[in-house]
């Protein structure tokens, strides 16, 4: 079976691409796939069409915008079980999965949409003969560069509110995720949206990616992904002053100060390290555990794991699989320092990847600073956390951390001045709300997409100031 993508989305309607160019690969339903690499003709074309619909749609109320972006709500709902198989193509994270995300993708929207209509102009009285308006404005055509790990939530925790700020979007997909978005285009011709405001581009990150950021009438570009490319991306961009939103890699910890309810503890570690098999940007890949209750924390996990033996993995692409499995061919440990760990085969036609968890390594390995992005972890002991918080904020990264103690008040001394975006205290990494911020320290990087944060992320701010004579 061959799945063939070869159309871009512009003006409302699906129309061929120019190029006869593919990025060919199989995926884990052992379906060819062939994805378009759209070449500079389609990119000038959309970029032109979504320049026209930014001016469109900039003028249109909050009100008109957030009614629109409701809708969208609504039909992500009502096609939730279309959305969610495509999603189980592209990705092979189980449908039951798929249709829990795509739930949530439907509350971002309305999230999104609660906002919008929010929007409004701020006057600020200076003195008697002075005032000031504040108002927002968008900052115009935006390019959304979507990752395969979780396509539809990355794009729904981005475009309504890039939507919602007034913006015009050209969205590009993973070239191994397209199909979900294809589809949650095809639901727009019910949206009434005005032509040109949301444009769809397929292909690979090295040609289209790379020739779409340059592209005329581009002035911000979103772009979730891996830190090597945020920082190509952000650098082609200083060229012509283009804005950014960064939403990039992570090596997140996993922080354990107490026993007590150790069992819920660990728990919560291993949905954090092993959920979407732990291709998760803030996925937990460390652990650092206080010395007096590391063994027991290491007999606790012991415990879980052969309780549950047949714990496997499927990695969403080969080309992943494969990066994975040469980084843990490098990485020296001997037998003493495995808590689990099962042997793997180069050639894996499932992907399957079994946890491997570790203890004890050298301080600085490879372990502890490169995002490797499948359930791999790396277990310490700490014995003073002032040392241990000095440690976790000299690392590049500062996505997320996860801190389990029965003492609130103790964490929230250990959380300030800590260098991680996101921080659940007691918690895992699927505990997200549409109402807050999410985004990076360093490496992990700029910019905050969701709460209030989403539109003002896409927003250019006028100060216009009034003198009466
Ligand atoms: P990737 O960087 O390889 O690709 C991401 C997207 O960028 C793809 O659509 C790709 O085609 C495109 N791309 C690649 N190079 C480009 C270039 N030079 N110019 C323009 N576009 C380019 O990342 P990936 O392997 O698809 O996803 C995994 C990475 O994404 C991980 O590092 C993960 O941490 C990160 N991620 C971060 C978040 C977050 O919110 N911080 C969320 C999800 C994923």
């Amino acid at each position: 079976m061959i799945s063939y993508f070869n159309k871009l989305y512009t003006n409302n309607k699906w129309v061929k691409s120019s190029s006869s160019n593919y990025y060919k690969f199989t995926n884990l339903k052992n379906v060819k796939v062939k994805v378009v690499i759209s070449n500079k003709k389609d990119i000038s074309k959309i970029s032109k069409n979504a320049y026209n619909g930014y001016n469109i749609w900039t003028k249109k109320t909050s009100k008109k915008k957030s009614l629109i972006i409701k809708k969208i709500s609504d039909l992500i709902k009502s096609n939730r079980l279309t959305l969610a198989k495509a999603e189980n193509n592209d990705t092979g994270k189980n449908l039951k999965q798929c249709l829990e995300e795509i739930n949530y993708c439907s509350s971002l929207w309305k999230h999104a949409s609660l906002e919008t209509g929010k929007i409004k102009d701020k006057i600020l009285k200076i003195n008697k003969k002075t005032y000031c308006k504040i108002s927002q404005e968008a900052v115009g055509v935006t390019v959304l560069i979507v990752p395969w790990n979780f396509p539809l939530i990355v794009l729904s925790e981005r475009l309504p509110y890039i939507l919602g700020a007034g913006c015009s979007v050209i969205v590009k997909p993973s070239e191994f995720a397209s199909e979900s978005i294809i589809k949650f285009f095809d639901l727009l011709k019910k949206s009434n949206l005005p032509k040109g405001v949301l444009n769809l581009v397929l292909g690979d990150g090295k040609y289209t990616g790379s020739t779409l950021i340059k592209a005329k009438n581009v002035k911000m570009i979103s772009f979730t992904g891996s830190t090597e490319n945020g920082k190509k991306i952000m650098k082609s961009a200083s060229e012509d002053l283009k804005r950014v939103s960064l939403e990039l890699g992570g090596k997140n910890p996993f922080i354990l100060f107490d026993k007590k309810n150790l069992k819920k503890a660990v728990e919560n570690l291993v949905l954090s390290f092993t959920h979407n098999a732990g291709q998760a940007c803030v996925g937990v890949s460390k652990v650092y555990v206080k010395e007096e209750i590391f063994l027991d924390f290491q007999n606790e996990l012991k415990n879980y794991f052969n309780y549950f033996s047949n714990f496997n993995y499927q990695i969403s692409n080969y080309q992943q699989y494969l990066k994975i499995y040469n980084f843990i061919k490098k990485i020296k440990f001997n037998k003493n320092q495995i808590i689990f760990k099962k042997k793997l085969k180069k050639m894996n036609k499932k992907n399957i990847f079994y946890p491997m968890i570790l203890k004890n390594l050298k301080k600085k390995n490879p372990l502890d600073e490169t995002e490797i992005f499948g359930p791999i972890l790396n277990v310490h002991k700490f014995k003073n956390e002032n040392v241990l918080k000095k440690e976790l904020n000299l690392n590049n990264y500062g996505l997320s951390c996860i801190i389990w103690t029965n003492n609130i008040k103790k964490s929230e001394n250990f959380v300030k001045n800590l260098r991680y975006g996101r921080v659940w205290i007691n918690g895992n990494i699927k505990q997200n709300y549409p109402q807050i911020p999410i985004g990076g320290f360093n490496w992990s990087g700029i910019g905050r997409e969701t709460g209030k944060s989403g539109i003002v992320n896409y927003s250019e701010i006028r100060s216009t100031i009034f003198n009466k004579i």
